[in-house]
Parts: C-alpha cells; structure tokens; sequence
C-alpha cells in the first residue's frame, strides 16, 4: 500500500465489486439500512432531523456524563479559533439539544425523530468497533408513557425483522429513577470499597463517581470481582414508580409478542437513562456487543438547560448490523437492473445515443455505450448491464428519427420512434 492512509479506526465505505469488501463497509448496504429505517419510522409518524457532526463539548459532557468512558477517555475534540468542540459521539444528546434550541416544544406531542450518521469515538478499533462509525437513532420526546417506550422497542424489533436477521436477543431491563439509583449506587459503594484494590484504575474512579459503570467494566478482573461478589441488581432496587413503569412496558411488549428477556443487569454506557433501558444482542457481534440499545432519558433536557421535557430514544450501529446480516448469510437487495441500454453504431450518433439515456432516466436507469460498436456487441454490453431494453442507433435510424428496440426478456424487437421511445418502456 502506498500513498497517505485513511486514519485508524475509520473506513471507506465501498461501491459492490470493490476488492474483498467487507459486508460492514458496504455503501449500498449502510443506505439500504437507511432507507429501510426511513420507511419503518417514517410510517409510524417519525420526521427525520439531523444535527452538526460537532457540538460544544458541554452538550456531551452534561449530556452523557462526566464519569462515562465516551467522556473520560473516548472524546475526539477538535479546535478553531479559540473555541473546543467534540465531533459527536453519540445521536441523543445533539438532538435533545435542538429540540430546546429550535423550539419544538411545538411540534404536535410526542415529537418522533429520527436520524443517521457518522459518530466519533476514540477507542481501540476492532472488529464492530470503530473510531467513526454510524448509528442509526429514533427519539421520542414529550411523553413518559410506558406505551412510547414498548413502541420504540418494537420499531426497533421491527427494523431488525425487515432487514432478515433472526437471531437476536433483546435484553430488557429498568435502570429505575434518580432517587433509586443513588439508594443502589450507595450500595455498590459499599459493596466494592473494602476491595478497592483489586478494581481497574478505571472502576477505582467510577468507585467514586458512579459505581454502577462498574458493573459495565471491559476490564477481566472487575468482572471476576463482580462474579465473587454477586450484588444485587438494579431492578432490586426500583422504587414504585418505576417498578410499575417497566411492568406496563413488558405488558405491552407481551401482549404485541415482541420476544424479550428481562436482564437485571442491565446498566447502559450513558449517565442519562432512567428508567426503561434495553440493549438488542446478536452471537454475530460478540456478547459484550450490542447491535443496538435505548433507554428513557427524562432528565438530559434540564440537563441541557431546557425545560423538563421526557424523552426516550434508541441507535443502532449500522456497521453491527451488516455484520449480524452478513454472518446469517442474509443478502442486500440486488441492486435494480437497467431500464434501458442506447447503443450507439456509428461514432455519429453517439451524442444522440446519450440524448436519449438522458430522457429516459426520468423514467429508470438509463446509460449508453461511451463507443460505438456494432449491434451484437451492444446488445452484449446491455445483457451484462443487466438492461430489460436496448435501443440501438445507426446513422439511418438517426436519419428517420427512428431507433430499433429490442426487448432483451422477450426478445422482442421493433422500430419506434424517438419521440416515442419512453412510451415504449
Ligand atoms: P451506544 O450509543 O453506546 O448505546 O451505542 C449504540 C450502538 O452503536 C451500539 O449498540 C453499537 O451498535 C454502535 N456502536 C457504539 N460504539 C461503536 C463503535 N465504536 N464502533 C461501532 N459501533 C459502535
């Protein structure tokens, strides 16, 4: 490999045929997600938003949270003119933060968005992590109606079923309310201070700052210290309210037969979930990856300095989803063949040959020969192309104003005229 390379941890995304491309990095499969995603959100009454790919480093540091390893450790921050910004980690906050900006509080309630794009973080890239990646968000905002959240969870199910990929988990849990997570942090505390020692640099941090992230370490010791020491789980300490939140969500969830198991482990990366937090799971990825994972996060708009606004929301990695499709052996959608392929036989009717592709492409796919060849070598060229018509052009045809269209399915062939032809097609 020669020449200047793309930064570590980032990727190109490649058009088909591209040497040993990878599922992951599929052009047209990030935007056949896309669109698929487009079309589930969109028609359960979502309105696509997008926001700058860098905020001011408070949204995410208020927003996500100071004792989070996004925060901590994984920032990528950028400088001009004085003035420091991080490049977005994450979807959730960037849109709360419009949300207050822009007014819409509005919006008729709840307000369904949803987005895509790259995110930055810096850690250490491996397979199904990466410094860019892209993400793929849904938020609910104006509602704390246990009903929203068992509906996102199943947009959620409900994108993952559309793309063809079948074995995932959705592991649900409840991180309960503000006031319940102090009682159970107070508890880890406790529980972890006389081991001290024995925790990550990291975990003897989040000690301190939020023991709970603990249960989230990355670190092989942390996790044998959490196996030896057993603690109880967040959903032993839910207070009544957000008990009978989340027994409501998994009612719901019940009765549409979205398939869930309840995790009382579940803890989440981000600082500003409450309550309903789930995480979707697939042997493809790895089990300490997530495919995808959301939560309500009633607080992080008076985080952010707005009003109290309850919000709930969700993102998937679209690079993790192409590798859970990929490792089922599910396929993209073949790309639609040509509508029409113009042959050009002479050099003179080339411009003519173009004219015409041009006029058809209103209709469909439409290109032509750069050269003129001679008909069966057109018709050859329009076969591998994949083309359901080819129209051929000869300095006599040009003359009467005519092409000769053949049909390439039924072989088919006829004399029509230009001004004709996209009646034709
Ligand atoms: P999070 O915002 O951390 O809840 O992440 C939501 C989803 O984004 C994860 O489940 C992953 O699919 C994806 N994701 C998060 N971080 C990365 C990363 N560094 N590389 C690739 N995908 C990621």
């Amino acid at each position: 490999m020669s020449g200047i390379l793309r930064p570590k941890g980032t990727q190109d995304l490649l058009p088909d045929g591209s040497p040993q491309l990878k599922a992951e990095f599929s052009a047209r499969g990030h935007r056949h997600l896309v669109e698929l995603a487009a079309q589930v959100l969109e028609n359960a009454g979502a309105s696509y938003i997008q926001t700058p790919m860098f905020e001011m480093v408070e949204v995410i540091k208020r927003g996500v949270g100071d004792s989070t390893d996004i925060v901590r450790k994984e920032m990528f921050t950028a400088r001009a003119q004085g003035d420091e910004f991080i490049l977005r980690p994450e979807g959730t906050a960037p849109i709360v933060r419009a949300f207050v900006q822009n007014g819409l509080k509005q919006l008729p309630t709840p307000a369904k968005l949803w987005t895509f794009g790259a995110m930055f973080r810096a850690e250490r890239p491996q397979k199904g992590r990466y410094r860019q990646f892209h993400q793929l968000d849904y938020e609910v905002l104006g509602s704390d109606d246990p009903l929203i959240d068992a509906e996102a969870i199943a947009l959620m199910m409900q994108v993952i079923g559309q793309l063809g990929v079948k074995n995932i988990e959705l592991k649900l849990g409840s991180v309960g309310d503000p006031e319940d997570r102090v009682q159970y942090n107070q508890y880890l505390r406790d529980l972890f201070s006389p081991f001290e020692e024995k925790l990550s640099e990291d975990s003897k941090a989040r000690l301190i700052l939020n023991p709970m992230r603990i249960l989230d370490s990355k670190s092989p010791g942390d996790q044998d210290l959490i196996s030896e020491l057993q603690p109880k789980m967040m959903l032993d300490f839910l207070g009544e309210a957000a008990a009978s939140h989340f027994k409501k969500v998994c009612e719901y969830l019940t009765v549409w037969e979205v398939p869930y198991t309840i995790d009382p482990s579940i803890v989440r990366g981000l600082d500003y979930y409450r309550r309903t937090a789930w995480e979707i799971h697939h042997e493809g990825v790895g089990a300490k990856s997530a495919l995808g994972g959301g939560g309500r996060y009633d607080g992080l708009a008076e985080l952010l300095g707005g009003p109290h606004t309850p919000g709930i929301g969700w993102a998937f990695g679209i690079e993790r989803l192409l590798i859970a499709m990929d490792t089922e052996g599910v396929k993209l959608p073949e790309p639609e063949g040509l509508l029409l392929y113009v042959g050009a036989l002479e050099d003179s009717t080339l411009p003519l040959a173009a004219k015409l592709a041009f006029a058809a492409r209103t209709k469909g796919k439409a290109e032509f020969s750069y050269k003129p060849k001679a008909p069966g070598k057109q018709i050859q060229d329009a076969l591998k192309k994949n083309a359901r018509f080819v129209a051929l052009i000869g300095s006599s045809e040009a003359e009467t104003g005519v092409v000769t269209l053949k049909n390439l399915q039924s072989g088919e062939q006829s004399t029509v005229s230009q001004d004709d032809l996209l009646n034709y097609l």
